[in-house]
């Protein structure tokens, strides 16, 4: 079989060695279900509880009582922006979010507005940059929550939590943030960036899917995700995901140890590639900043192409990568964080999202380039004819 190159990191990651090493006794050996009090239950229990240390740790968090475990990045955006604000309705009914924020985020504010909420979705610059000026003039006197990604999913533009953080704590209001893409890729300490509920996910860090956490500091008070058991401090009530639970834990440990190499390496072939591309492609355009971003994000846009042929073309040569258009009802919309940088129909249509990972190599970078030279100028050729 042909070597894939795997460049679509942001979308889902590989789970590492050491992470499927530790989950696999919790399938087979410690079975238990984590609420049971005999012995096997136990040994699950204890499972879930030491991952539980292993995140608070990693996050910085000052207890073990802040980590709550979910599903993924999707269930802790839902409950935190949700569950949050339906318990504090009686504080106000308006909340901020940015107009380049997941769809998990989007969606949940704007469901809460069809409620009776009121939402402010705040611009971005160029660059995708939140202004924290702008937070500042929305907040008002009902405002009870702000959330603002870490880090943007596909431009991978790094928000001024901090700042936004304090501002937000000033007027009284809460601040949440969507992690999902920057916890592994970059320090993060939560009583640093003074956020109150961060969301992250699993398989963004080489867990598996379908497992996540939401961070919430102390006293933060918040509906219940799900209603049933007790588990989770009878906020999240479901019978444990122990070897999902086990492997975050391992899986944030891990990107946490190995940060600084990754940050190194990744970064070095991501600056790599661009700079091969922009000199191998003409009529490319970079998407998002260039210092203040993630580490392994590239987002271009090939002029006159569109993102999805390109797309196809490199699945065909074994590259696995992303475009910035999402395919509904057969028709290509544009990414909504390119159009909200000002990028035209057109260049959104043509961008290419190209997210790189700790397995990825030199030689693949050097494929990448020839392969995506040869692709575009067959498509340009095309089109000419
Ligand atoms: N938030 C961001 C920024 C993401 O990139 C993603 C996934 O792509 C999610 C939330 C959703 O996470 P999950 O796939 O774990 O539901």
């Amino acid at each position: 079989m042909m070597d894939r190159i795997y460049l679509d990191h942001a979308a889902t990651t590989p789970v590492t060695k050491p992470v499927l090493e530790a989950m696999l006794p919790y399938f087979t050996d410690c079975y238990g279900n984590a609420s049971s009090i005999h012995g096997t239950g136990r040994d699950a229990r204890r499972g879930v509880e030491n991952a539980r240390e292993k995140v608070a740790k990693a996050l910085g968090a000052d207890s073990t009582s802040e980590i709550y475990f979910t599903s993924g990045g999707t269930e802790s955006d839902n409950w935190a922006i949700k569950g949050y604000c339906l318990a504090n309705q009686d504080r106000g009914r308006h909340l901020i979010c940015s107009c380049i924020e997941h769809h998990a985020v989007l969606h949940t504010c704007e469901s809460l507005r069809k409620m009776g909420f009121s939402l402010t979705v705040l611009p971005v610059d160029s660059e995708g940059f939140v202004d924290p000026e702008d937070v500042r003039k929305a907040l008002r006197k009902d405002t009870i929550l702000v959330s603002v990604m870490t880090a943007n999913n596909e431009i991978g533009t790094l928000e001024p939590i901090r700042e936004i953080a304090q501002i937000v704590h000033g007027q009284g209001a809460l601040m949440h943030t969507d992690a999902v893409q920057a916890v592994g890729a970059i320090p993060l300490d939560v009583s640093e960036v003074g956020v109150d509920m961060l969301s992250l996910s699993g398989h963004k860090l080489g867990a598996p899917k379908g497992v996540g956490a939401l961070y919430m500091k102390k006293g933060t008070h918040i509906q219940p995700f799900m209603d049933g058991g007790e588990q989770e401090r009878r906020l999240r009530a479901g019978t444990e995901n122990v070897p999902g639970i086990v492997g975050l834990g391992q899986a944030v440990e891990d990107a946490v140890q190995r940060l600084p190499a990754f940050t190194q390496k990744v970064r070095s072939l991501r600056d790599d590639l661009r700079y091969r591309i922009l000199e191998a492609i003409p009529d490319v355009l970079v998407n998002g900043p260039r210092d203040s971003r993630l580490p392994g994000n590239l987002n271009i846009s090939l002029l006159g192409l569109e993102g999805e042929s390109v797309l196809l073309r490199l699945d065909l040569a074994g590259i696995a990568a992303s475009s910035g258009s999402a395919c509904t009802a057969g028709s290509l919309d544009p990414s909504h964080v390119l159009m909200a940088i000002g990028r035209t129909r057109q260049e959104a249509q043509s961008s290419l999202r190209l997210t790189l990972g700790w397995e990825n190599t030199k030689e693949e970078i050097d494929v990448t380039v020839d392969v995506l030279k040869e692709i575009v100028h067959d498509l340009r050729s095309l089109r000419l004819h």
